[in-house]
């Protein structure tokens, strides 16, 4: 009989989406050349809008057919917008990607947060289970793998959604 690591992360499927996340920790400096040239041509777009953004990404794609992600590209504001004395600070020119309204907008930041895989009592008969998660939870929601990467620890979790908010160029902190 399995026991209880086994069976929440049967085959290692969790400690394989972790090494992958390493793996592909995006770093900027290869792509010095193009992220400057797109933060040069943001920067200088004031009504930008997604079709004036897919042109300037397509102009300087990644590895020369890909386009850089939202995330990417603020990393490498993040990482070169310093030497480019941008008149824009990072903020304002985060905000400048975001092309249509957001969730954070309202001035609330969502976050899901699971409990540990605790049992119900309940008897539904719809209610899914799955060993590796509380009851009525599925391990393949975006929600549910982030609890389950973070050992269902809730500061983990929360810190975990905020970091992603922020490298998406989402509001993380409470604003009125
Ligand atoms: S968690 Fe599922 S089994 Fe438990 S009460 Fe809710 S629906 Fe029913």
């Amino acid at each position: 009989m399995p026991d209880l690591d086994q069976r929440r992360d049967p085959g290692g499927r969790r400690e394989r989406r972790r090494a992958a996340r390493r793996a592909h920790a995006f770093d900027p400096e290869p792509y010095a050349r193009e992220l400057e040239a797109i933060i040069d041509e943001i920067t200088t777009s004031p009504e930008l809008d997604s079709k004036r953004l897919d042109r300037i990404l397509k102009r300087h794609p990644k590895n020369g057919t890909g386009l850089f992600s939202r995330a990417e590209l603020i990393a490498g504001f993040r990482h070169f917008g310093p030497r480019r004395a941008s008149p824009l600070d990072a903020s304002a020119w985060v905000a400048r990607l975001r092309l249509r309204p957001v969730r954070t907008l309202s001035g609330v930041t969502p976050v899901t947060v699971l409990t540990k895989p605790y049992p119900c009592p309940g008897q539904c008969i719809f209610c899914p289970s799955d060993v590796r998660m509380p009851k009525s939870y599925l391990a393949d929601e975006p929600g549910a793998q982030r609890a389950d990467d973070n050992d269902f620890d809730p500061y983990r979790q929360t810190w975990s959604r905020l970091e992603t908010y922020c490298n998406i160029g989402h509001r993380s902190t409470r604003s009125s």
